[in-house]
């Protein structure tokens, strides 16, 4: 028995992070207590001499506090259609029962959304303590976004597609932030009041993200040079036809495949029929694990894993298994020490930093113990 155990923990351990076991994160307290501000006051309690001033935390302290692990592992997770169904979810289709289920348990166990572009830009603006989540749609189906036309006239999401559910979670607890990104390809949301150009547009204008999933969704292995640049330059149309100051800087391998291998920077930066594009991240498939934090040592932005939403899996390699191996071994979760100029960690895993990584960032190691 114990031996399965401890073969279990192994198992575990190599599905999360290529990396030794680390010290699980300490208790989350608030870091930077404030002391209120002095108001212009002629009472006699106004003369009497000030409190001192609270002494400064360090640095070291703060991210001690926080239980700070910013070269840790962030779930980047990957949903298709939602489904307003009483049948249980698979692979591809969660029900919206389950959606708002994910939504609160991450919300609960500490995880706070972050955009896929101030993850792959470094810039983790996560609160003290907590655990960034990036939420991913693939497909651009009217079961993440269908839009209604209100009394007044206006559009907005209905409330039973992913979008309207996240707005209600959101309104309900705005810590926990409004960030997914939606990879769409020809058509995309064309169910419902508007066309698919105020999709985007409503996409774009209330925080969330658009990502390039290719325009027919082919096998990208099997594309030559010019058909590769098609599919990636058709899906920048007609997004800027809709917003023609939208800069997309991700995009999402169709069946999780890259193309040819000499082909695969076209991923990053191409130009075709007088259209240019640069992209900073590519995404694969789930369930291909747990992403790394942008200072670590493996981060692979043009590859990046993603974990499936689902909770089906028998090996525990989605989202379901995700969040019992992360409640077993909180020592993987990337945990942030709310300040995004500084990359704080514990010095005994100083090793997991990618000191290149850093440009202009500060890296605060702390001893855990
Ligand atoms: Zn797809």
């Amino acid at each position: 028995m114990k031996k399965f155990t401890v073969l279990m923990c192994a198992l575990a351990v190599c599905l999360l992070a290529a990396c030794s076991p680390e010290a699980p994160a300490a208790a989350t307290t608030s870091r930077n207590p404030q002391t209120p501000p002095a108001e212009a006051d002629l009472s006699e309690e106004a003369k009497a001499p000030p409190a001192p001033p609270e002494p400064e935390k360090s640095p070291e302290d703060a991210a001690k506090e926080a239980g700070a692990y910013e070269v840790g592992q962030i779930m980047v997770l990957m949903y298709h259609g939602l489904e307003d169904a009483d049948a249980p979810s698979n692979s591809y289709r969660r029900t919206l029962k389950d959606f708002r289920a994910d939504l609160r348990t991450l919300y609960d166990e500490g995880y706070r959304t972050l955009s896929m572009s101030d993850y792959i830009s470094d810039n983790i603006t996560t609160p003290a303590g907590k655990t960034p989540v990036v939420l991913t749609f693939d497909d651009g189906l009217p079961s993440c976004l269908t839009l209604e036309k209100g009394t007044d006239g206006s559009l907005a999401p209905k409330a039973d597609c992913a979008v309207g559910i996240m707005n209600e979670f959101y309104e309900a607890h705005p810590d926990f932030g409004r960030n997914a990104i939606f990879y769409v390809n020809a058509h995309p949301f064309d169910e419902g009041a508007g066309t698919s150009a105020d999709g985007l547009r409503y996409l774009a204008e209330n925080g969330y993200e658009i990502g390039n999933h290719t325009f027919n969704h082919d096998q990208l292995d099997k594309l030559s040079r010019e058909k590769l640049l098609a599919e990636i330059t058709d899906v920048e149309k007609l997004v800027r036809e809709a917003l023609p100051d939208y800069k997309m800087t991700s995009l999402s391998y169709p069946f999780g495949i890259r193309p040819k291998e000499d082909l695969r920077g076209l991923i990053e930066k191409g130009e075709y029929d007088g259209v240019s594009y640069e992209y900073r991240a590519a995404v694969r498939v789930g369930d291909s694990g747990t992403a790394s934090a942008p200072n670590r040592k493996d981060f692979d932005p043009m590859n990046l894993p993603r974990v499936r939403a689902s909770d089906d899996d028998p090996a525990g390699t989605d989202l379901g298994g995700m969040f019992r191996r992360f409640r077993e071994h909180p020592e993987y979760r990337y945990i942030s020490d709310g300040d995004p100029a500084t990359v704080a960690l514990p010095e005994e895993f100083a090793d997991n930093l990618d000191e290149a990584s850093l440009g202009g960032k500060t890296a605060v190691l702390y001893t855990a113990n």
